[in-house]
């Protein structure tokens, strides 16, 4: 499939992802504390409660982290505990940032900062959301405070986690807050963070005025996109092919030709379309954040219309394993000419049996798409430990540590693809040893 070793370019970004509310704890006052009270909302009833403590251990972590070779981490900021309500800020959730920023330059691990992923204070939700285009005003107000008080210790921000995967799952699907089955609201909210994207872009570069990592750039601002590859079931049967061909128009390129173009077109048959330009969107994007999970194929008139292929390797969640997309999602995103920077890619698996195997894989496949252009430069694991996986609750066992959350220290314990990713990361290369030990052929 590909020389070994692979080399990765000096100053490769080798990390790992987490998201606030799936990991802090105690994030009481954001609509997803809410939405989990409500019984038959999440998995197992599970709430999201302490997570993984987080909060309070993140020094700990991050020297996980670092010990295994990572100089980059992606965390998020969480809205509803830096400014509770409209307009105040809470004082010890700014200094405990502070304190994050602080702890992760001490490990050598450089900061990639989203500033919206999936979560929003409730005073938010409680004024529409983001069906309420003020809420792009009440955003953008955020983001300013957090780049005029973080710029000097942040210079990568990524704005919005999934724009897509939000406005789908939860005012499409309705199986996320706020719970809605309305595709005329979801390409609404889409359009809205879209739009919030553009405009956080040119603030943090107004306001962000210092270069936290001394390499003469204060600002490198980008968003995540979850690109999974939306194939027809039945390729022989139309209606499945044209439905994957508007899946994949509305939810993979319309959103990433926005960021280019300034052009909102988002339209699904027999919904009402939100088009229109926004000048602060155009050329939005100083990298592209990849979140590569898997394929779906696309089915007309199923009760689901997305589903696994059948007999393929599946994770624990059901979602099919398949490297080989993760290269050509990489290729299809480097024709934006940006560089790349992989802020997930993972598989959930509880027992740890399939992940290293699957975590070299999807290397080799990364490494690949560099040798055929891509322009690479870094990438996060999804993620540093098992935590909070949204309406799966603690099903979906993600992480490179797996935490106990029966034990109210919530322990962690190094799985063997912590390992494995450590080699690779310190060697900034695949060796062979390494593909070997997986049992993957060359
Ligand atoms: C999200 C993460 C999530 C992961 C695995 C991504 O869609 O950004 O928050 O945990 O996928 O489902």
């Amino acid at each position: 499939m590909t020389a070994v070793p692979r080399r990765f370019r000096e100053g490769f970004l080798w990390g790992a992802a987490t998201s606030a509310h799936q990991v802090e704890g105690g994030n009481r006052l954001n609509d997803w504390w809410r939405f989990e009270q409500q019984p038959g909302k999440i998995h197992g009833g599970d709430v999201s409660g302490a997570a993984c403590r987080h909060y309070e251990r993140f020094d700990a972590d991050f020297a996980l982290a670092a010990a295994d070779g990572h100089n980059v981490h992606r965390l998020s900021l969480e809205w509803s505990r830096l400014e509770p309500e409209r307009g105040r800020h809470d004082g010890a959730a700014v200094a405990h940032y502070h304190d994050v920023f602080a702890s992760l330059r001490r490990h050598g691990l450089t900061p990639l900062v989203t500033l919206h992923h999936f979560t929003n204070p409730l005073w938010i939700a409680d004024r529409g959301g983001w069906e309420n285009r003020e809420t792009i005003d009440r955003f953008c107000e955020f983001v300013r405070f957090c780049a005029r008080e973080y710029g000097g210790e942040v210079d990568w921000w990524c704005t919005v986690n999934e724009p897509e995967v939000y406005a789908f799952r939860g005012y499409s699907e309705g199986v996320w807050p706020p719970a809605k089955r309305d595709e005329g609201a979801a390409l609404v909210v889409l359009g809205h963070l879209l739009e919030a994207h553009g405009r956080a872009y040119r603030i943090l570069h107004d306001e962000d005025r210092a270069d936290a990592d001394g390499d003469g750039v204060k600002a490198r601002v980008g968003f995540a996109k979850h690109r999974p590859q939306l194939v027809p079931a039945r390729p022989w049967f139309p209606l499945d092919v044209l439905r994957a061909r508007f899946e994949n128009a509305v939810f993979n390129d319309a959103v990433e030709e926005a960021a280019v173009t300034g052009a909102i077109a988002l339209s699904i048959p027999g919904v009402k379309p939100v088009r229109r330009d926004v000048p602060e969107l155009k050329d939005s994007l100083d990298w592209f954040g990849l979140n590569y999970y898997t394929r779906w194929l696309v089915k007309m008139f199923a009760p689901d219309p997305h589903v696994a292929k059948k007999g393929a390797p599946l994770n624990d969640l059901g979602w099919e394993i398949w490297p080989r997309g993760f290269e050509e999602a990489l290729l299809r995103v480097a024709a934006y000419g940006k560089p790349i920077v992989v802020t997930e890619n993972g598989v959930a698996d509880a027992t740890d049996h399939v992940r290293p195997r699957v975590l070299v894989e999807s290397l080799l496949h990364m490494g690949n798409a560099i040798e055929q252009g891509a322009n690479v430069i870094g990438y996060c694991h999804w993620s540093l430990m098992d935590n909070f996986e949204w309406s799966d609750g603690y099903r979906g066992r993600f992480g490179l540590y797996r935490v106990d959350f029966a034990d109210p220290e919530r322990p962690r314990t190094r799985t063997r693809s912590a390992e494995i990713f450590a080699r690779i990361a310190h060697a900034n290369a695949i060796g062979g040893d390494v593909v070997a030990e997986v049992g993957l052929a060359l």
